[in-house]
């Protein structure tokens, strides 16, 4: 069964949305596998989003994931990845469309709520640094 990593950021868990979050997921169909909160390292952080090292935003971006908890989950189900994204919406919330989770709660890229894995690889890469493998069911 594919599995997807999806973290409600600390604005997210900060504002209460916790709850709906994880209902849009079950909803869907998708079936929860694996859930703590956390308040991550700056190590642990910068190797999640190694990719965007380069970025003008990048340590604004550790600082904001830093900010508060974070909730941490793994999704499974049919299509996990590309579907999980599409309830959380684009990247930039100003492109998400209402009914999805950015497209209802969010306005801005640099405070988007949560994180969602692009692909199978990456999912089970973000599974592998944020999960013990007794953490999933
Ligand atoms: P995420 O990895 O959080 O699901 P994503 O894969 O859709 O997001 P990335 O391009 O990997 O998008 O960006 C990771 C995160 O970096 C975004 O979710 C957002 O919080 C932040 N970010 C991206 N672009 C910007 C920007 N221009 N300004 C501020 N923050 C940004």
């Amino acid at each position: 069964m594919e599995r997807t990593f999806i973290a409600i950021k600390p604005d997210g868990v900060a504002r209460g949305l916790v709850a709906k979050i994880i209902k849009r997921f079950e909803q869907r169909g998708y079936k929860l596998v694996a859930l703590k909160m956390v308040k991550p390292s700056d190590a642990h952080l910068r190797e999640h989003y190694a990719d965007l090292a380069g970025k003008g935003f990048f340590n604004g971006l550790i600082e904001y994931m830093k900010s508060g908890p974070i909730v941490a989950m793994v999704w499974a189900g049919e299509n996990a990845c590309a579907g999980g994204r599409m309830l959380l919406g684009e990247t930039n919330p100003q492109s998400s469309l209402p009914g999805s989770i950015r497209g209802d709660y969010s306005l801005t890229i640099g405070r988007n709520i949560c994180h969602g894995s692009d692909s199978v690889e990456s999912a089970e890469k973000e599974i592998a640094l944020w999960f013990g493998k007794d953490e999933i069911c």
